[in-house]
């Protein structure tokens, strides 16, 4: 199950948007120099289908979308919220980041608007770094995916 250690309103993770990021922990990828070491455990307040409805009330009308910020150990459940919230909220932007260096196949590209992958790699940097080895994709109603990454490097 996904549990998450926390979650808070962010402004630069999703270029343009008003986020909703819940920060789900277990994750698998154990990145050297990881800013969030205290993810790594299977810890935290399990989100699953009424946790989450529950968790958005207060904040659905003042942000523009949500992002699950890691859930790798689980990419299934986290497409099959992402579904629910598409299904409850369709004007709702719906993101994931990843540490994994490609989209997996469980995630359906209709459920979400962007998708960050890659680990993080110290020598290369964040998203932030114009050297870095992550990317963020807009995900376009076609289904094809628009990387987007250089929108971090203008500001
Ligand atoms: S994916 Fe993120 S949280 Fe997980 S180890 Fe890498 S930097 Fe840390």
């Amino acid at each position: 199950m996904l549990k998450f250690y926390n979650f808070d309103i962010v402004f630069q993770e999703i270029p343009d948007e008003t986020t909703l990021a819940v920060n789900l922990t277990n994750c698998p990828n154990h990145c050297k120099g990881c800013h969030s070491p205290h993810l790594w455990a299977d810890t935290g307040t399990p989100l699953e289908e009424e946790s989450l409805k529950t968790l958005l009330i207060p904040y659905i009308n003042g942000i523009t979308c949500f992002c699950f910020m890691g859930g790798d150990a689980e990419p299934e459940a986290v497409n099959h919220l992402a579904g629910l919230l598409r299904n409850l909220y369709p004007k709702l932007k719906i993101g994931w980041y990843s540490g994994r260096n490609e989209i997996v196949p469980e995630i359906k590209f209709s459920n979400f608007d962007y998708i960050k992958v890659g680990p993080y790699q110290e020598e290369e940097g964040s998203l932030k770094s114009s050297t870095t080895n992550q990317h963020l994709y807009k995900i376009l109603s076609s289904g094809e995916k628009l990387d987007i990454t250089s929108k971090f490097w203008r500001h």
